[in-house]
C-alpha cells in the first residue's frame, strides 16, 4: 500500500498554478494576488478631522475649562468632501465634520461634545493639544508602500485595501472551480423518495460545502448512477469548466465499480490503494493534460476524511498557496484508541480547549458509513502508522475541523 505521504506528494508535484486573472474587485473574494500592490498615494491622502467638531488653534482653547470656558467666531462649515477654503487665524475656527480636509491655520479639532454646538460663536469648555484629534497625511499608509504582498488571499479587509489605495481590479489566482459528482445507482436526490435498496445521496452536497470552505468554488453536479458510458460523459462534461473534479464511489473492489473502470488508462488517472484509515481506495490523475481528478471512495466519511487530508492542499496549490493540511494541535487523550499497525488512521473525535489544554474525545462510532459520529465531531485525530495504541492522557495530533 502507498504510504499517505508519498500519494499526496504525487499529487502536488502533478498540480499546475492557476494562471492569473484579473478581476474586478467585487468578483476577486478569494482570489489570492500574483503581485504585490502598492499604495500611489499617502492614506490618508490629506490631514483631516477624526471628529466632528470645531478645527481650532491649539493655543486659542488652551485656558478653556468647565469654569472658564473660551469662546470663538466660527467662520463657517466644512464638511467631508470640500476643498479646504478656509483659513483659520487666531481667535477664529470653523465647524468640521469627520472626514472633513483641516483648515489652514487650525492645528487641533475640538470634538462637539466638549462645546455649545454654537454656529456663529462657539463656547469651548475644554482644552486640546496640538494635533488632537486630527488624522494626518499619510499616518496610515505612505505612498510608494506595499499594502498587500504577492500570496495573499483577498478577503473582505484586503478587497477593502485595495479600494482604498484606488485599485478596481486586482491579478489574482481565482478560486478554483469544482465540479462535484457522486456516482452510484443507489443514490437518491435528498427530498424525493427512497425505495428499497436506496439511500440518499450524502456525498456531494458535503463535499461541495467543503470545497466552499476550502476556498473554491464547488458545482454540485448531483448522483449518476453506474452506467460506464454515463459516468464517463459526465465526467467529461465537467472539463470544459472545472479546474478540479471530484467524484465519489465506485472505486473499490466491487464488480460495478465504474469509475475505476472508465477512467483506468485514461489521462494520467491512476487507482491505488493508500495506507490510511478511512479511505484506502484512491485514484488522482489529471485529464486533458491539466484538470486533476480525485475519485474519492464512496463512503461519506471517507469521502470527507480524503478531501482534507488530499483535496483541500490541492485546491491551495492550485492558488500557489502553501498547500497545509487544516490546523493541526496537540491535544490529551480523554479515553484510550487502538489503531491498525501500517495505516494512518483518521478518529473522528470533539476537541475542547479547557484552561489553556486541549483534550479530545474519541467518537464511540468509527465507521466509514457512520455519518452522525462525523456530524457530531470537529476533529480529527492523526494516528501514525506506526502506532497501534495509545492511553488516555497521552498526547495526540489533531486536525481541527471548522
Ligand atoms: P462505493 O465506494 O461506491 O463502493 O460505495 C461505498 C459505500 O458508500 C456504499 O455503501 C455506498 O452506498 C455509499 N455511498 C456511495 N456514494 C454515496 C453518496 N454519494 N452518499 C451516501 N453514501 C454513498
Ligand atoms: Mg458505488
Amino acid at each position: 500500500m502507498k504510504p499517505v505521504d508519498e500519494h499526496l506528494a504525487d499529487i502536488l508535484g502533478a498540480i499546475r498554478e492557476l494562471p492569473p486573472l484579473e478581476l474586478a474587485l467585487p468578483e476577486s473574494y478569494g482570489g489570492v494576488l500574483v503581485e504585490p500592490v502598492t499604495a500611489p498615494v499617502d492614506l490618508p491622502p490629506f490631514d483631516n478631522s477624526a471628529m466632528d467638531g470645531y478645527a481650532v488653534l491649539a493655543a486659542d482653547v488652551a485656558a478653556a475649562t468647565e469654569t472658564s470656558p473660551v469662546t470663538l467666531s466660527v467662520v463657517g462649515d466644512i464638511a467631508a468632501g470640500d476643498q479646504g477654503a478656509y483659513g483659520i487665524a487666531t481667535g477664529l475656527c470653523a465647524r468640521i465634520m469627520t472626514g472633513a480636509p483641516l483648515p489652514g491655520g487650525a492645528d487641533a479639532i475640538v470634538p462637539v461634545e466638549w462645546t455649545d454646538g454654537g454656529t456663529a460663536k462657539v463656547t469651548i469648555r475644554r482644552s486640546a493639544a496640538p494635533g488632537h484629534y486630527i488624522r494626518r497625511a499619510g499616518e496610515d499608509v505612505t505612498a510608494g508602500q506595499t499594502v498587500l504582498p504577492a500570496g495573499t488571499r483577498l478577503g473582505p479587509a484586503q478587497i477593502g485595501m485595495l479600494a482604498a489605495v484606488g485599485r478596481a481590479r486586482a491579478l489574482v489566482r481565482p478560486r478554483p472551480r469544482v465540479a462535484v459528482l457522486s456516482t452510484g445507482s443507489e443514490l437518491v436526490e435528498p427530498g424525493r423518495p427512497v425505495g428499497p435498496g436506496q439511500i440518499w445521496d450524502s456525498n456531494s452536497f458535503a463535499l461541495t460545502a467543503a470545497v466552499t470552505e476550502a476556498g473554491g468554488v464547488g458545482f454540485r453536479q448531483g448522483t449518476v448512477g453506474d452506467d460506464p458510458r454515463q459516468v464517463l460523459a459526465t465526467i467529461e462534461d465537467q472539463l470544459a469548466y472545472a479546474d478540479l473534479i471530484i467524484t465519489s464511489g465506485g472505486v473499490s473492489m466491487g464488480a460495478r465499480d465504474v469509475v475505476k473502470e472508465v477512467l483506468s488508462g485514461v489521462g494520467t488517472m491512476r487507482f491505488e490503494k493508500v495506507a490510511m484509515r478511512p479511505g484506502k481506495p484512491q485514484g488522482f490523475g489529471l485529464l486533458d493534460d491539466r484538470v486533476p481528478v480525485f475519485t474519492l471512495p464512496g463512503n461519506p466519511v471517507s469521502a470527507y476524511v480524503s478531501f482534507q487530508v488530499f483535496v483541500r492542499p490541492a485546491l491551495r496549490a492550485l492558488q500557489g498557496l502553501p498547500p497545509a493540511p487544516p490546523r493541526t494541535v496537540r491535544a490529551r487523550l480523554t479515553a484510550p484508541i487502538t489503531s491498525p499497525a501500517g495505516l494512518r488512521h483518521y478518529l473522528r473525535a470533539a476537541v475542547s480547549l479547557d484552561e489553556g489544554e486541549y483534550t479530545v474525545t474519541p467518537a464511540g462510532a468509527q465507521g466509514s458509513h457512520q455519518v452522525f459520529a462525523l456530524a457530531s465531531s470537529n476533529a480529527l485525530i492523526v494516528v501514525p502508522e506506526d502506532v497501534t495504541e495509545r492511553a488516555a492522557g497521552d498526547p495526540v495530533d489533531v486536525l481541527e475541523l471548522s
